[in-house]
C-alpha cells in the first residue's frame, strides 16, 4: 500500500469445494496484481471464491470488493453499521467534507488549518468503489466453513460495524484492525463515529479477550499468539493516554485541537492526515473521560471544550 502502513493482509479459506476471502486489499493496480499473482499460484481461479467476508470499510480492505464481487460471483458480506457510513463517505464525499469543516472548528482547528484538515480523507475515495452488500450482520453468526462454523464477533471501536471472525475448530481469531501485534488501531471520535467509541472498543477488546484463541490473524502484520497479553498492553495504554490527557486540561478548559496538540507533538507537524487522526484520538479519549466523571465537557454551538473534573 502506498501507506505508512505498508500492507494488508487478506485469507484465503478453502471451504468445500470452493474459498471464502476474508477482506481485499485496496483497488490499486499493485494490490489487484499481488492478489491475483496469489490466486493463480494457489491454483484459485477468482470464480470459485464463494464468499468474501469484510472486517469493515476502510479501503485497504473493502477497496477491491465491487471488483472481486463482479468478477467472482461471491456473496458479499459486512456488518450492517459498515454499510451506511459507505455512501456519504466514498459516493457523497462532499458532503461528509461539509460536516466535517463544521466539526473541526467546533473542536478548536483554526480556520487555515481545517481548510486543509477537512479534505484530509478525500483521497482514500480512488481507493474503493462502492457496491451493495448481498449479505448483512449484526454480529453472533455461525457461518459454516469446511464443515464447522466460524462465528462472527462484532467488535465496534475502530469502526462502528468492525467483526472479527472466530473460527474456535482451528483456535483462529481473524482480528482485523481490532486487534493489530505492534499498533493499536486508531480509535477516533468524528462525525461517522460512534458516539463513545473507545468505550465501544475497550468493551469489544474483551469480548475477545474470552474467547479461546491459538492464534491470531491480524490485518496488519505477522500472526501472533497470547491475545490477552496483546489485550493487556492496549488497555493499559489507553489508561496512560487518558491519565495524560486530564494532567493537560487542569488548567482550564481546552479544545479537542489544543489537548491533541498538547498529547501528539511529534504528529501534529507531519501531514494533515497526521493530525486529523490525531484529532479524532484525542476527543475519543476525551469522550470516555468525560462518560467516566473525569472531564468536564461543555459544548456550545461555537465550541466543544474539555477541562479536568
Ligand atoms: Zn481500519
Ligand atoms: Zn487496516
Amino acid at each position: 500500500m502506498p501507506f505508512e502502513l505498508k500492507h494488508v493482509n487478506v485469507y484465503l479459506l478453502r471451504d468445500g469445494d470452493g474459498f471464502t476471502l476474508i477482506d481485499t486489499g485496496l483497488r490499486t493496480d499493485e494490490s489487484r496484481q499481488t492478489l491475483n499473482q496469489k490466486l493463480t499460484a494457489l491454483k484459485v481461479p477468482v470464480d470459485r471464491i464463494n464468499r468474501i467476508l469484510i472486517t469493515h470499510i476502510h479501503p485497504d480492505h473493502f477497496g477491491l470488493a465491487a471488483e472481486l464481487r463482479d468478477g467472482s460471483g461471491a456473496e458479499l458480506v459486512i456488518h450492517r453499521l459498515e454499510v451506511s457510513l459507505m455512501e456519504p463517505r466514498y459516493a457523497r464525499a462532499e458532503d461528509l467534507v461539509h460536516d466535517v469543516a463544521a466539526w473541526l472548528s467546533k473542536n478548536g482547528v483554526p480556520p487555515a488549518e481545517a481548510e486543509f484538515v477537512k479534505s484530509a480523507s478525500m483521497a482514500a475515495r480512488e481507493f474503493v468503489s462502492v457496491v451493495e452488500p448481498d449479505t448483512l450482520l449484526e454480529g453472533a453468526e455461525r457461518l459454516p466453513i469446511d464443515s464447522s462454523e466460524m462465528e462472527v464477533v462484532w467488535t465496534p471501536g475502530h469502526s462502528p460495524g468492525h467483526c472479527c471472525l472466530y473460527w474456535p475448530a482451528r483456535g483462529v481469531l481473524f482480528s482485523g484492525d481490532h486487534l493489530l501485534p505492534k499498533i493499536s488501531p486508531n480509535i477516533g471520535l468524528h462525525p461517522q463515529s460512534g458516539a463513545d467509541p473507545l468505550d465501544d472498543y475497550i468493551a469489544s477488546l474483551e469480548r475477545i479477550r474470552r474467547l479461546q484463541v491459538e492464534s491470531v490473524l491480524p490485518a496488519h502484520g505477522d500472526p501472533f499468539r497470547d491475545h490477552r497479553a496483546r489485550i493487556a498492553v492496549i488497555v493499559r495504554h489507553h489508561e496512560e493516554r487518558k491519565a495524560a490527557l486530564v494532567e493537560l486540561a487542569r488548567d482550564g478548559a481546552k479544545s479537542g485541537w489544543q489537548l491533541a496538540a498538547g498529547l501528539f507533538q511529534g504528529i501534529m507537524q507531519r501531514n494533515v492526515f497526521q493530525q486529523r487522526l490525531a484529532l479524532q484520538e484525542t476527543l475519543a479519549h476525551c469522550q470516555s473521560l468525560a462518560v467516566e466523571g473525569r472531564l468536564r465537557k461543555q459544548v456550545s454551538r461555537e465550541l466543544v471544550t474539555w477541562r479536568a473534573a
